[in-house]
């Protein structure tokens, strides 16, 4: 372990109990590492059960005095947060990159876009739906309306430190629910300087909406809270097999669940496709977050007639990624988050290897410090091999042909995930073909990018259930009532 690397502000290091600040019950702390240099970056407070239930506390009275505030003062809240965060975006960027590793400039970008959840749901706030109708039979009248589920816990993954959470945390607040918000251990450090904005802008009484609470033990916070019948929803973004414990231990007290789970995207180049477009859209969808992301392109289904040069092409812009520090100027990659993240990338490009699959570019691990992992490319790889059926979450792409299209799709489906798929093509029945037929919660034809805040971001099959954003967004956090009159 190397020396200790000071932050260049005052960032937070201890745990939010609503608006206020305080060391765990305890007293204890853990390191987080900056995987570029991987030299220790701050001790930040390990949250106990003690200050779960403390958390849990304070989220039961700000509910309260949350309801009585009007929807238009809600929305102004949430508006103020919006300004706030943009306020501190080069702090939060900065924060991001030191312990997440990404390029300041893809730092930046997840700030801005995170922060649009704020914006967003502050315009939704005074939107919440509700219905009133003559009952068919007559006599009466149908009266439908929303409230809020009540305390809702999220966990939150690495891979986007503030957007993952601003998804939550905002439809939450709109909603009128107050939230305890448990970050990854990797990367606590950029949730807690939200925390500050935060702490700025919730009105004083309502200082227990939201709490932020990093620790070692997420098993053990987690069940507290869950077997407490005062919290009444989970909302769990991270691999599908800790979303399957949660989702059988949320069966317990029957909470609301929402999961945003794993992907394996299928990235799918019919014969027609633009080559330009197909290409610069590959590198968006490959190599947004180095490949550490949930709709990240895992597999690339290329017609055998374009394959050549589809290849070709992919490989040189590959080659041409510059991997380093995030914080310095002009690189294009940083480091995965951990060593074992990396050394899991390196096994899976070995065994496809082993099995035949070629590589074109990348492939070698480059002399530390940091755990940097190449932008890969690999050819001609087998059907069966592991690399095609798990998530890489790192910048390999791999290329797989196909001679029809029906193919393509029976390939691109068959895994038990389903959270996003791309299509390419210059013909309208051929993009209506793939748009329809990519089981996928999230399809984008002709497009790499497709995370919008006004979008319904979700998957079917094994990748989850509930959607974040979009006016379904909100959804998550209300509970239906009908009033017969
Ligand atoms: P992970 O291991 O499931 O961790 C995610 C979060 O769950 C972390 O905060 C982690 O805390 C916590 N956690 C781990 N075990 C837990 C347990 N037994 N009980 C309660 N909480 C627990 O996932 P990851 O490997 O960090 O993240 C990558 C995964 O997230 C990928 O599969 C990716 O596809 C998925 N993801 C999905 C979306 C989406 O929207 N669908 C978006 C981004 C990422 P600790 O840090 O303490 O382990």
């Amino acid at each position: 372990m190397g020396p200790v690397t000071r932050l260049s502000s005052d960032i937070p290091t201890n745990l939010w109990i609503g608006a206020r600040q305080r060391p765990a019950t305890g007293g204890n702390t853990f390191a987080v590492h900056n995987p570029a240099t991987e030299e220790i970056l701050a001790e930040v407070a390990d949250a106990a059960a003690t200050d779960a239930v403390l958390a849990l506390d304070a989220a039961v009275v700000a509910q309260e005095e949350w309801a009585g505030v009007s929807p238009r003062a809600k929305s102004q809240v949430l508006s103020e947060v919006f300004r706030g965060v943009e306020k501190r975006s080069e702090d939060l960027a900065r924060v991001m990159t030191l312990e997440m590793g990404k390029p300041l400039v893809e730092s930046r970008g997840e700030v801005a876009y995170g922060n649009e959840y704020f914006r967003w749901f502050a315009e939704e706030a005074v939107r919440l739906p509700g219905r009133y109708q003559q009952a068919p039979a007559g006599g009466g009248s149908i009266l439908v309306t929303r409230a809020p589920v009540g305390p809702v816990l999220a966990i939150t993954p690495w891979n986007f430190p503030l957007a993952m959470a601003t998804r939550k945390i905002a439809p939450a607040l709109a909603a009128g629910c107050p939230i305890i918000l448990k970050p990854a251990k990797e990367t606590p450090l950029t949730m807690l300087l939200l925390g500050e904005v935060l702490s700025e802008v919730l009105p004083q009484e309502c200082s227990g909406l939201v709490s932020i609470l990093p620790t070692t033990d997420s098993a053990g916070l987690s069940s507290t809270l869950m077997a407490d019948k005062r919290l009444r929803k989970i909302t769990f973004t991270g691999s599908t097999r800790v979303g399957k414990q949660l989702v059988q231990q949320s069966a317990e007290n029957l909470l609301r669940t929402s999961m945003e789970l794993g992907g394996n995207a299928a990235f799918v180049v019919a014969e027609d496709a633009d080559m330009n477009v197909a290409i610069d859209a590959a590198m968006q969808a490959k190599m947004r977050n180095g490949g550490e992301a949930c709709i990240a392109a895992n597999r690339f289904l290329v017609h055998e007639a374009v394959a050549e040069e589809f290849s070709r092409r992919l490989s040189a812009k590959m080659g041409a990624v510059r991997c380093g520090n995030g914080l310095d100027e002009g690189v294009d990659l940083g480091p995965m988050i951990t060593r074992e993240q990396r050394d899991k990338i390196a096994q899976l490009v070995a065994e496809a290897v082993a099995e035949g699959a070629e590589v074109s570019v990348g492939g070698e691990i480059p002399d530390g410090p940091g755990w940097f992992y190449p932008a890969t490319v690999m050819m001609n790889v087998p059907r069966g091999a592991r690399i095609l059926r798990e998530e890489i979450f790192g910048p390999v792409a791999t290329i797989t042909t196909f001679a029809a299209l029906e193919e393509a799709v029976a390939m691109a489906n068959d895994t038990e995930f389903g959270l996003a798929a791309y299509g390419f093509s210059r013909s309208l029945d051929t993009a209506r073909y793939l748009a329809e037929n990519l089981r996928a919660g999230m399809v984008g034809i002709n497009r790499g990018a497709i995370s919008d805040p006004a979008a319904p971001f979700g998957g079917i099959k094994e990748s989850g259930f509930g959607r974040e954003g979009g006016i379904e967004g909100i959804e998550e956090y209300l509970d239906t009532r009908y009033i017969a009159l």
